[in-house]
């Protein structure tokens, strides 16, 4: 059986393009297949229409949440009530095209792949600035931690149920999906295609979301900020040294003019910056632990049609 994990927020205009595309796919191949749509604390009528659907169609579940967790959370609780031998995420605005998912289950039930990802090799449609941060990311992640984060890689793929077992064990709170399916392995099939315009509705990502989620990456994949503020901290106490071997011998050979004020404080300013900064970056790791030492729940459900619904985890 095949689980299709759909996390929602808002996106009452795009559900029913959806579902109808989707049902349509998958009954013609003739699969056996369940939906499970996890409303993300839509404020709109995205629940009101879920539960029409599965009232219409018994292959369909939904779980609703009690507030806004965010997609990682959602994919998350998707993938901890799927029931199928094989589970795809997707997304709800057919930015990933469900009439890829025939092929994505030939590879992975022929082809002796645990999984199959997507990555978009077009930017189209997108902002300059942000396809060029996104890059920016993209190298600098792949370059600073052991995970390999493939560029334009997108969070719709198939994989098999012992790969998503993997997954739903990392019980980690600031979940970053991309890193954490590169950090289980198994064998991966890497699919490209066409970046395609949402159906119907808006993205719910602006700069500043996606610019935090990328640094999160980063925070949750590598500890090499950490290295490099210790560095700097060994580099910059080294220089002082350096500096007090040469204001000493320059008073006991020419005494001690009232000079070099401006540079004092330039000094003084810089490595106050350079620790505050680094401080910081220690800062964002601490608050990583202290929210992972909370255990609080990745969600909470307030209504569902599944009946042994874990509602906290
Ligand atoms: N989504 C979600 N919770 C959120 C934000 C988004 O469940 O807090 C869902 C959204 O409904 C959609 C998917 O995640 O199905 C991708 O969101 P979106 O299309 O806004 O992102 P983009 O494709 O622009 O990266
Ligand atoms: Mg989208």
């Amino acid at each position: 059986m095949l689980t299709c994990i759909i996390p929602c927020y808002n996106e009452e205009e795009s559900l029913p393009f959806f579902y109808d595309e989707i049902s349509n796919i998958l009954e013609t191949e003739g699969y056996s297949y369940e939906l499970i749509f996890v409303d993300d604390g839509s404020t709109d009528h995205t629940l009101k229409i879920l539960k029409k659907l599965a009232k219409m169609d018994t292959r369909v579940s939904f779980l609703s949440f009690s507030r806004n967790f965010g997609k990682e959370s959602a994919m998350y609780a998707g993938l901890c009530h799927a029931h199928g031998d094989y589970i795809a995420v997707m997304d709800a605005d057919m930015q990933d095209p469900p009439s890829l998912l025939p092929e994505m289950l030939n590879i992975v039930q022929t082809g002796g792949y645990d999984c199959v990802a997507t990555r978009r090799v077009t930017r189209e449609g997108e902002p300059v600035i942000r396809s060029w941060f996104a890059r920016r990311f993209y190298k600098i992640i792949n370059k600073i931690s052991d995970v390999n984060i493939v560029d334009g890689a997108r969070d719709f793929r198939l994989m098999k149920r012992s790969m998503v077992e993997a997954v739903v064990a990392i019980g980690e709170y600031n979940r970053f999906s991309k890193g954490i399916f590169g950090w289980v392995g198994f064998q991966t099939y890497w699919i490209s295609y066409d970046n395609t315009e949402r159906v119907a509705g808006m993205t719910k990502w602006n700069f500043w979301k996606l610019f935090k989620y990328a640094i999160d990456g980063i925070l949750n994949f590598s500890q090499v900020p950490l290295n490099i503020s210790s560095w700097f901290g060994m580099a910059m106490t080294f220089f002082s040294f350096v500096i007090l071997i040469f204001i000493i011998l320059r008073k006991c050979l020419f005494g001690d003019p009232v000079n070099g004020w401006a540079s004092l404080v330039c000094i003084i300013i810089f490595i106050g910056g350079i620790q505050l900064f680094c401080m910081g970056i220690m800062g964002q790791y601490i608050a990583k632990t202290y929210m992972e030492t909370k255990k609080r729940p990745h969600y909470i459900i307030s209504e569902s049609n599944i009946i042994d619904t874990k509602n906290i985890k």
